[in-house]
């Protein structure tokens, strides 16, 4: 059975680099490992968290139970047809190191994905999205342990239920636990360059090569987005919130610079970011907590903050743009 250790710090397992302590905490792999540590009657009845890179949770407090910590496992070729290769990765796997081994092998689809901090457990239940691709795209099923009636379930891509940030893992199975997912990447290399921050990069020219692409990706993101180990964060704290196109229209009478986009039917995506800026609240500061200075849309750790002064400053934020606009914005990250 893998090792349980008691009081453990969580500053190490989050990008935010708050302090928190876990009562117990077991690095674990596979669904076996979890069956083993479940079992032992000491553990399997305490409250659970589920932690892989800690790049989107934010720990507003010590967690009194077991965190199972999904790290290593492998990335498998286990079928092709003729327009993809079927490739199975642990959970505990870095997506970063997933998305630069499938671009060593010719597995294409992932290049937009590049440099998300994180696991694959972690992208799948987070459904990520950069560059107008999301996991949800590449995934055929996801493989979990259901720790309720200690078993192995395998979902369908259907059964998942994804949807912006969100899947079934965050709504109604959020107990399961995901081993390993299996993805469907492409033979043939077709880029997507319609954000944009590509265009301008590309124009009308397409990257020749998958390569090409993910550089792109990467540099734009390294411009845009601060390094977790240099300046804490979590990425986007916000999500673009959705209205209705009657709320829009009375948006756009009273502010009409508001940045948006259409998602079809009557519903439009507005730009969280946008909105914080135009509250006055980029580069903000509460404590050691901040309002990136470069993009309004993230919250950064600027040296001892905690979870709770960061959670603070998300709903003055939040709160500031309820006030100016009426719109509510939703967290991206658990907070826990
Ligand atoms: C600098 C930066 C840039 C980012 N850019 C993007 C981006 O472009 N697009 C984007 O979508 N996200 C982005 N993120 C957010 C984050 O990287 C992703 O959401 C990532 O997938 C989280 O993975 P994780 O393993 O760190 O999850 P964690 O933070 O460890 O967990 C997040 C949630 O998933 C659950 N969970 C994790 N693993 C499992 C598992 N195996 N089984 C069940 N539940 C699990 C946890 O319990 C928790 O509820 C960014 C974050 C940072 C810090």
């Amino acid at each position: 059975m893998p090792v349980v250790e008691q009081n453990v710090s969580l500053r190490p397992y989050n990008t935010f680099a708050v302090e928190a302590l876990a009562r117990y905490f077991v690095p674990v792999e596979t669904a076996e490992d979890i069956r083993s540590v479940l079992a032992d009657p000491r553990y399997g009845s305490l409250p659970r968290f589920v932690l892989g890179g800690g790049s989107n949770t934010l720990f507003t407090r010590d967690f009194d139970g077991l965190v199972l910590h999904m790290t290593g496992g492998s990335v498998e070729l286990v079928d092709e047809n003729d327009g993809f290769y079927f490739v199975r990765a642990s959970a505990g796997v870095v997506w970063d190191d997933f998305v630069r081994k499938a671009l060593d092998n010719g597995w294409y689809g992932l290049e937009n994905l590049t440099a998300i901090p994180g696991t694959v457990g972690g992208a799948a239940v987070q459904n990520i999205g950069a560059y107008g691709v999301e996991a949800a795209e590449r995934i055929v099923e996801v493989e979990c342990f259901d720790p309720d009636r200690r078993v192995v379930r395998v979902l369908s891509l259907a059964d998942c239920d994804y949807g912006y940030r969100t899947s079934i893992f965050k709504t109604a199975e959020k107990d399961l636990i995901v081993t390993s997912v299996l993805f469907a990447l492409p033979k043939v290399f077709e880029p997507v360059c319609s954000y944009k921050e590509l265009e301008a990069v590309f124009g009308d020219k397409k990257p020749a090569t998958a390569r090409e692409l993910e550089e792109a990706v990467r540099a734009v993101r390294a411009r845009k987005l601060p390094d977790p180990a240099v300046l804490p964060n979590a990425g986007s704290f916000f999500k673009n919130p959705v209205v209705t196109r009657v709320k829009m229209q009375r948006l756009l009478e009273e502010t009409p610079s508001l940045v948006s986009y259409p998602l079809g039917g009557a519903r439009t995506k507005l730009a969280a970011g946008w909105l914080i800026e135009a509250c006055g609240l980029k580069g903000k500061r509460r404590g050691a907590a901040g309002v990136y200075e470069r993009q309004a849309l993230v919250l950064v750790n600027h040296g001892g903050a905690t979870g709770a002064q960061i959670k603070e400053l998300a709903d003055e934020v939040a709160g500031a743009v309820r006030g100016r606009f009426g719109v509510q914005l939703e967290p991206e990250p658990v907070i826990l």
